[in-house]
């Protein structure tokens, strides 16, 4: 099945719609067995297309602002939940007719915006920060010292909590139950109190779950005694896991040149189409490759544009690339399409899916009018 591949025009990200639902069948599982909700986060991934198919094994979707919040509500439907760091005055009134369950950064905003939420009848939360770091990477790390993300203990407004019927906290990136397990304890022991006086507790996303690796008993474990101790409804609103390794990049070799080393140019580009492999940074997987040296051939695989940096890193292959070879990325459905940007004029790669029976759908193409239509 995976020859398909090869077919399709470069470059395309291919959605393995085989994988996602293994993965759709994973949370739905979960969450049935932990007896609790589980969102699609689509700042990860937001392929609209395949939100019907999402839609028969999720609860419904969460948004960092309005236009996700549409999206999901559009596309979707089911539950609808919001949170912002901050709220735009001229939104607030849309988010209210399309939003369930709205999130609030700080009790300022939750002031400012409390009447209109409570009159519209939205189940509104509070973010709150545990400050219980696990993870390396700051630039993910919301309880990072000086974070804005999420009230700290410190800045709790107990006096203000009535109309409040959930807590909320997201801290983890790519991680496994034990960092969820002890930021939970964490928040427990500051926020604790509260949380009888609530009617759910969302727990954030960053939770791999669909990683083969991933403790999935330890964490219905867990949710079902906060459940049982707090008698609160959970959500977990993961994006990564939703679509993980569950989508490629297919990309074209342009041209190979030679400064030192060989270096392949591709149609590819880390900045413009896998933007977290330079932010992250990353070395995104690549089919029948190896790392540099363990096999004969070795290249720097490098986008088109003028950046120098563009470059997507070093792989080894058993045979030369030659002009025209196609390459395919894993692990390229999630936090790709939603960042990428036509930087150099450079054209966004089209968008395929994998169907379960094999055949290849291009679902959307790009061109001239999508750079054109961002610019004056
Ligand atoms: C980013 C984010 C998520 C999803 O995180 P993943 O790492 O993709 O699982 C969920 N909730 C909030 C508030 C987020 O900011």
């Amino acid at each position: 099945m995976r020859e398909k591949l090869f077919s399709v025009e470069t470059p395309c990200y291919v959605i393995d719609e085989q994988r996602l639902i293994e993965n759709l069948s994973i949370l739905s599982e979960t969450a049935k067995q932990a007896g609790c909700k589980i969102l699609l986060a689509q700042k990860a991934f937001s392929m609209f297309s395949l939100y019907p198919l999402i839609g028969k094994y999720l609860d419904g979707t969460t948004a960092s602002g309005l236009f996700e919040a549409r999206l999901g509500h559009e596309e979707m439907g089911k539950e609808t939940h919001i949170f912002s760091a901050a709220y735009l005055e001229k939104d607030f009134d849309a988010i209210l007719k399309i939003c369930d369950h709205i999130s609030f950064n700080s009790f300022a905003q939750w002031e400012k915006y409390k009447a209109r939420a409570m009159a519209a009848g939205a189940s509104c939360g509070i973010r709150i920060n545990p400050e219980h770091s696990t993870q390396e990477h700051a630039i993910y790390d919301p309880c990072a010292p000086g974070s804005r993300l999420g009230v700290t203990a410190e800045a709790f407004r107990p006096d203000l909590l009535a109309g409040i019927e959930g807590l909320h906290f997201h801290t983890l990136c790519e991680q496994n139950s034990d960092a969820l397990i002890e930021t939970l304890d964490a928040a427990e022991e500051k926020f604790g109190i509260y949380f009888s006086q609530m009617k759910w507790l969302n727990l954030g996303g960053g939770h791999h779950i669909t990683r083969k690796d991933y403790d999935r008993s330890a964490l219905i474990k867990r949710i079902l005694k906060l459940k049982e101790k707090y008698q609160v409804e959970v959500y977990l609103e993961p994006g990564e896991a939703i679509a993980y390794y569950a989508g490629y990049l297919v990309a074209s070799v342009l041209d190979v040149v030679h400064n030192g080393i060989d270096i392949a140019l591709l149609d590819a580009s880390a900045a413009c189409h896998m933007p977290d492999v330079l932010e992250m940074p990353y070395r995104p997987p690549l089919t029948e490759s190896a790392m540099p040296g363990e096999k004969p051939y070795n290249y720097r695989l490098a986008g088109a544009t003028c950046l120098a940096g563009d470059i997507i890193g070093d792989y080894s292959f058993e045979c030369p690339l030659e002009i025209g070879d196609q390459l395919v990325f894993e692990d390229m459905a999630i936090y790709t399409m939603v960042k990428n940007n036509t930087f150099n004029g450079i054209c966004l790669p089209s968008i395929a899916v994998l169907h379960s029976d094999g055949t290849i759908e291009t679902v959307k193409k790009f061109g001239y009018k999508d750079f054109r239509s961002r610019l004056s």
